[in-house]
């Protein structure tokens, strides 16, 4: 009789402070949630029973804090904040405390991320240019708590820069673009991606995307810490050399589609293609299109999202009349919410899509068009009744 285990090498993993584990089933042993190195053994035990609460990673008394600063984007934050949490967390010992600063207004439930604390500071909107404030908060924060590494999500948008900027003005030491991380080392590619360069944890860890699973079989403690930073105290002299000009607001249309935010796309179901290119102007959203709506001359090649089109990151995604082959999902890999409208209840789309709306695109595009422009009209005269100047403005225009 054979005896030989067999053993699945696509069975479930996690990754550790000690690097990618396996879930071994049936293991039995006793589990201390106290850490996160038996965390592989911990979710063996839950992974047959999800729906369960998931515990603390600790309730021993802190001793040491580890601090991670992320801004978020209308109170979310984005999956490599939360891969960047997810790592401070697993790093972290029984005796260890992940504290999370935003800079923005957050919503979410920061336990569940993995943060024992969350510091919110709301004035710090993504569309306020504040590097030296948001500088000497992040430094004020640092004084506060004294964590023992900082960590931030290596990014173009604000966190990369913010992360830079304080390791050079602290004279810390720094890691960037990492795409290892255990309790001890980080390691980041050198060569152009040939060889992995390695060095002790630095005070400053920035985390390229993707380097850790955000999925965390534990939770924190979450706790809501009121903290004030006065901006204006804060200040220097060195705040001069910033400006904030503002954001200029411009069409929508003419946002590359990479950079889009809110996108509405056209598949081979949108047959009014003008009605499809007012409800984008109603709603400010960029334009995309799959193939097939390209290659039949419905819309430029420029359009085109998928494999051999262009890859987005919108937070919002509408698909009319897309079937989603997996061509055009590889576009779409990274958008946070895709709504489909489809006839077929049974399209690829509907598994990959948040929300599906089943029923006639052309009908859809058409209420759609009509809410918005009334949600705008109504917004639109709620902010001149709030403003007397704008009412008088209008009465005598
Ligand atoms: C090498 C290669 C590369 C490719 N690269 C890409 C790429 O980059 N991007 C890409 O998109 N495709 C790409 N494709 C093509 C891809 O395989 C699909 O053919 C294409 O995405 C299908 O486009 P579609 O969903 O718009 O059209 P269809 O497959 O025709 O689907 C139309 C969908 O609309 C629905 N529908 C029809 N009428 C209505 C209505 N009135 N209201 C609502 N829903 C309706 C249907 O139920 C259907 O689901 C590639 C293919 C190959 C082989």
């Amino acid at each position: 009789m054979n005896t030989l285990k067999r053993i699945d090498p696509r069975r479930p993993f996690i990754v550790t402070a000690q690097g990618l584990r396996r879930i071994t089933l049936g293991v039995a042993g006793v589990v201390d949630t106290a850490h996160a190195s038996n965390t592989a053994a911990f979710d063996a035990r839950h992974t047959t029973r999800r729906d369960q609460p998931k515990p603390r990673r600790t309730t021993a008394a802190p001793q040491q804090v580890l601090l991670v600063a992320a801004h978020a984007d209308r109170g979310a934050l984005d999956d490599h904040t939360r891969q960047t949490l997810a790592a401070a967390a697993l790093i972290a010992n029984a005796h260890t405390e992940v504290v999370l600063l935003v800079f923005g207004e957050f919503t979410g439930d920061a336990a569940a991320l993995g943060a024992d604390k969350l510091i919110e500071l709301p004035m710090f909107d993504r569309r306020v240019y504040a590097p030296t404030d948001e500088l000497n908060a992040l430094a004020a924060c640092v004084a506060a708590y004294a964590p023992v590494h900082i960590f931030l999500p290596d990014n173009v948008t604000a966190d990369g820069d913010l992360g830079r900027r304080y390791a050079a003005a602290a004279n810390a030491s720094v890691a960037t673009h990492v795409v290892e991380i255990d309790a001890a080392h980080v390691a980041t590619y050198v060569h152009a991606h040939t060889a992995l360069a390695t060095r002790a944890l630095p005070e400053v860890v920035l985390l390229a995307p993707h380097a850790v699973d955000p999925k965390l079989p534990f939770v924190g403690a979450g706790e809501r810490v009121v903290w004030r930073f006065d901006r204006e105290a804060g200040a220097t002299a060195a705040q001069s050399a910033v400006r904030d000009l503002g954001i200029d607001e411009i069409d929508a249309a003419q946002v590359a589609l990479e950079e889009a935010d809110f996108i509405v796309s056209a598949g081979n179901g949108v047959s009014d293609v003008p009605a499809f290119e007012r409800l984008a102007a109603t709603l400010g959203a960029a334009i995309g299109a799959s193939r097939v709506a390209v290659d039949d001359g419905r819309f430029t090649r420029d359009k085109q999202i998928g494999a051999t089109g262009k890859t987005v990151d919108a937070t919002v995604y509408i698909a009319f009349g897309i079937s989603g082959a997996v061509q055009h999902l590889q576009g779409i890999k990274d958008c946070r919410h895709v709504i489909a409208v489809n006839l077929d209840a049974s399209a690829p789309i509907t598994k990959r899509a948040n929300l599906t709306v089943i029923a006639d695109a052309r009908e859809v595009i058409a209420a759609l068009d009509e809410a918005a422009a009334a949600a705008r009209g109504a917004r639109a005269t709620s902010a001149a009744l709030l403003d007397p100047g704008k009412v008088a403005e209008g009465a005598f225009a």
